[in-house]
C-alpha cells in the first residue's frame, strides 16, 4: 500500500526523543525521506538507529534558536534531496519556576526554542517549498490554558499558535498548510525530567496519559493530504481535559 508520504522530504525538528522521534518513525513508516534536526548529537544518532534501516535519513545537528545555522540546515537538506515538503516544529524547552524567580535570559532561552526556531523553519518553507508542503507547529494546551510555574513556555505556546494563524493566512498564495497540534500530558523525557509535572501528573489517569504517538498520528494527519483542506486549524490532542 502506497504511504502518505511516498518520496516526500520531512523534516522534523527535536527529532531525538518523544514526539519528534515519534513523528519521524511515523513519516519513515509511510514512505517519507526523513530529516532529524536536534540540539543532541548523541541522542539524535540513536533516533536515526532506532528507524527502520531502509529508511533514507539526513541527520542536522542545529540549535533551532539560531538562524544563521536553520540557514545551513536547510541548505544541507536541499543539496541532499533536492526538495524540502514537510516541516515539523517540535523542538522544544520547558522550565519550571515560580514567576518571580525566570530571568529575561530564562524568557529569551525558552522563546528562542519554542517560538523563534518555529519562525525560523517557516520562512525557510516558504522560500523553499513547493506548492502543496505542509508545516505542523507543536504547540501546547499551555497555549490556551495553563498551570502555575510555567510562564514563559505557556507564552512561547500562545504566540506559536499566533505564528500558525500568521504563518496560514500568508501560506494560502503558496499553496502551503500551516497548522499546530496542541498535546495535553505525554509520556516522554520532557515530562519526566520535571519533578512538578511529574507531581501533576500523578493526578492524572494512566489511561488519559498520551504516548507520542497518539501525537504523531494527528501531526501525520495535518501533514498530509488527507488534511489538504485544513489550513491555520489548531488540534488539541489530549483526551478531552481541556474541554472539562
Ligand atoms: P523532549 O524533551 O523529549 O524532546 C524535545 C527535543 O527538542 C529534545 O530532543 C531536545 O534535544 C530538542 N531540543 C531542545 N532544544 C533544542 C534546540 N535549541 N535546537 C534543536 N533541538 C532542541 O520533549 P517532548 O515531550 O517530546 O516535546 C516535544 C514537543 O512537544 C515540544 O515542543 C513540547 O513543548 C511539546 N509538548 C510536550 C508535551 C509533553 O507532555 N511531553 C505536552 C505538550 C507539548
Amino acid at each position: 500500500m502506497a504511504g502518505r508520504f511516498d518520496g516526500k522530504v520531512a523534516l522534523v525538528t527535536g527529532a531525538a526523543g518523544g514526539i519528534g522521534l515519534a513523528v519521524a518513525q511515523r513519516f519513515a513508516g509511510e514512505g517519507a525521506r526523513l530529516v532529524l534536526v536536534d540540539l543532541d548529537a548523541d541522542a539524535l544518532g540513536r533516533a536515526h538507529a532506532a528507524l527502520p534501516k531502509e529508511a533514507q535519513v539526513l541527520e542536522v545537528v542545529c540549535d533551532v534558536s539560531n538562524e544563521a545555522g536553520v540557514q545551513r540546515c536547510v541548505r544541507q537538506v536541499l543539496d541532499r534531496f533536492g526538495a524540502l515538503d514537510v516541516v515539523v516544529n517540535n523542538a522544544g524547552l520547558m522550565s519550571f519556576k515560580p514567576l518571580e524567580q525566570f530571568t529575561g535570559d530564562d524568557w529569551l532561552r525558552i522563546l528562542g526554542v519554542d517560538l523563534l526556531g518555529a519562525f525560523f523553519f517557516t520562512k525557510q518553507a516558504f522560500l523553499h517549498m513547493p506548492r502543496g508542503g505542509a508545516v505542523v507547529n507543536v504547540a501546547s494546551v499551555h497555549a490556551v490554558r495553563t498551570t502555575p510555574h510555567v510562564a514563559p513556555y505557556a507564552a512561547a505556546k500562545a504566540a506559536l499558535l499566533s505564528l500558525t494563524r500568521s504563518s496560514a493566512l500568508e501560506g494560502r498564495a503558496r499553496d502551503i498548510r500551516c497548522n499546530a497540534v496542541l498535546p495535553g500530558a505525554v509520556e516522554t523525557p520532557m515530562l519526566r525530567s520535571n519533578p512538578e509535572v511529574q507531581s501533576g501528573v500523578e493526578h492524572i489517569d494512566p489511561q488519559e496519559l498520551l504516548q507520542p504517538d497518539d501525537i504523531a498520528a494527528a501531526v501525520a494527519f495535518l501533514a498530509s493530504d488527507d488534511a489538504r483542506h485544513v489550513q491555520g486549524a489548531t488540534l488539541v490532542v489530549d483526551g478531552g481535559r481541556l474541554s472539562e
